[in-house]
C-alpha cells in the first residue's frame, strides 16, 4: 500500500467525495436560508427516515444518546424501576438508566453474536424490571423474535438501541420482516459521522409506531412543550440541527448501497479468514441481516492482542477494541453487587475481540492487503 492510500477504520472523506456537489448545495442552501434550527428539512429527513423504516414515527434529537434518554423518559420509569441492559456495550447504554435514577441491571451476552438473548434477560427480571433495552450489537439484530415474546409475558417496554444496525432487516418466524428499531416499544439510533448513517456533528433520532409515546417524545425533546411555553413535563433541549438534517436528507437513499458495500468488504474478510484456525470471524444469525458497522474478529486465547494489533499497525493496517473494559467493571458503573468473574462471556470478549477497517470506500486492494497482513501473522 502506498502512503497516500493510508487504510482507514472509516473513511468519511470519500464516502462525501461521492456526494459532493450535493452535500454542497444542501449546507448551501441552509445558510442561505439562515432557517438553522428547526428548518423543513428536518421533517423531511423525518417523514423520509419513517418511509424507509416503515414505522409510524420517527422524532430526531440531537444524538444517539439523547435518543435513549428520552425514550427512557417518555416511558415514565421511575427512579429505582430496573431496566435490562448489556454489559458489553457503548457506556451510553447503560449511562443515561443511571443518569436519570434508574437502576441498570447488567446481563452478559451471546459468545459468537455479541448480542443479547432472551435467556439472559428472562434470568435477570424481577418484580422491578420495567424494561430491556437490548443492543443490536456491530450492526445485526439481536433476537428480537424471542426478546418481544420474553418482554410480552412479564409486559416490559423495549428500547431498541439501533445506533449500530440501523437498516438492518430482522426475519420473524412468520415470514415477516421488520428494520431495526422499529420492533420494540421505541428505537434509538445516532447519526454519530462515523455510524452507517452519519451527519457531519451530532445526530439522532426516535422511531415508535405508539401515537401516544410519539407526542410524548416530541414534547420531552423540546423542553416538555407542546405549545410554546407552556411545559407540561420535565424535558431536555434536543435538536437535529437543519444543517445535519440536510446533509442526512442527501445520505439517507445510499443506506443501503452502503450497507451493501460493507457486506462486500465483510463477505471477503470470511472468506480470506474464515478458514484461520486461531481467529473466529463474526457469526452470522439466519434471522438478521448484518449491516456491519464493525467487523469483529474474536481471537483465540492463545493469541497475544496486543502483539497482533501492534504487527497491524506496522504493516499499516488500522484496528480497533470495541470493547475494552465491560460495563460492570467501569469505575461509574461498580457496585457492591458486582465483581469479575460475574459476567464472564463479556469479560472474554473484551480481552479477544478486535475489529478490522470496515467502510463504505474500501478497494479489493486494501482488502487484499489487510488480509494477507493478517495470514502472515506469526501466531505460534
Ligand atoms: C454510538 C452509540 C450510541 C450513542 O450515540 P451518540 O450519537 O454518540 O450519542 C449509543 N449506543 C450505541 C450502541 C452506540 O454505538
Amino acid at each position: 500500500m502506498s502512503k497516500a492510500n493510508k487504510i482507514q477504520m472509516a473513511d468519511l472523506r470519500g464516502q462525501y467525495d461521492r456526494v459532493k456537489p450535493q452535500i454542497d448545495f444542501a449546507i448551501q442552501e441552509v445558510v442561505n436560508s439562515t432557517e438553522f434550527i428547526n428548518g423543513p428539512q428536518v421533517k423531511t429527513f423525518e417523514s423520509n427516515l419513517q418511509l424507509y423504516l416503515g414505522s409510524n414515527y420517527v422524532i430526531a434529537c440531537g444524538n444517539g444518546t439523547d435518543a435513549l434518554q428520552i425514550a427512557l423518559m417518555a416511558l415514565n420509569l421511575q427512579p429505582g424501576d430496573e431496566v435490562i441492559v448489556p454489559c458489553f456495550t457503548y457506556v451510553a447504554t447503560a449511562e443515561v438508566i443511571a443518569l436519570l435514577r434508574l437502576t441498570p441491571v447488567l446481563i452478559d451476552v451471546d459468545a459468537n453474536t455479541f448480542n443479547n438473548t432472551a435467556e439472559l434477560i428472562e434470568n435477570a427480571i424481577t418484580s422491578k424490571t420495567r424494561a430491556i433495552v437490548p443492543v443490536h450489537l456491530f450492526g445485526q439484530c439481536a433476537d428480537m423474535e424471542e426478546i418481544l415474546e420474553v418482554a410480552r409475558k412479564h409486559s416490559l417496554y423495549i428500547v431498541e438501541d439501533t445506533a449500530q444496525a440501523l437498516g438492518a432487516e430482522y426475519t420473524f418466524s412468520d415470514g415477516t420482516v421488520k428494520k431495526a428499531g422499529t420492533m420494540g416499544d421505541i428505537g434509538c439510533t445516532s447519526f454519530f459521522p462515523s455510524k452507517n448513517l452519519g451527519c457531519y456533528g451530532d445526530g439522532g433520532a426516535l422511531i415508535t409506531n405508539d401515537a401516544f409515546l410519539a407526542n410524548r417524545i416530541r414534547k420531552i425533546a423540546n423542553h416538555g412543550q407542546e405549545i410554546k411555553y407552556c411545559h407540561d413535563v420535565i424535558g431536555v433541549n434536543s435538536r437535529l440541527d437543519t444543517l445535519q438534517a440536510a446533509i442526512l436528507l442527501v445520505k439517507l437513499p445510499h443506506l443501503d448501497d452502503y450497507a451493501l458495500a460493507r457486506n462486500k468488504a465483510a463477505d471477503i474478510y470470511d472468506t480470506e479468514l474464515g478458514l484461520l484456525d486461531w481467529l473466529q470471524i463474526p457469526a452470522r444469525q439466519h434471522n438478521s441481516t448484518h449491516v456491519f458497522h464493525q467487523y469483529t474478529l474474536k481471537l483465540s486465547a492463545t493469541i497475544d492482542r496486543e502483539l497482533f494489533k501492534v504487527y497491524l499497525s506496522a504493516h499499516g493496517v488500522p484496528s480497533m477494541i470495541y470493547y475494552p473494559i465491560p460495563l460492570h467493571m467501569q469505575n461509574a458503573f461498580k457496585t457492591d453487587t458486582h465483581q469479575e468473574g460475574d459476567f464472564p462471556i463479556s469479560e472474554e470478549l473484551c480481552k479477544r475481540v478486535i475489529s478490522l477497517p470496515i467502510h463504505t470506500e474500501m478497494s479489493a486492494d486494501e482488502l487484499r492487503f489487510i488480509t494477507d497482513t493478517i495470514k502472515l501473522f506469526q501466531h505460534g
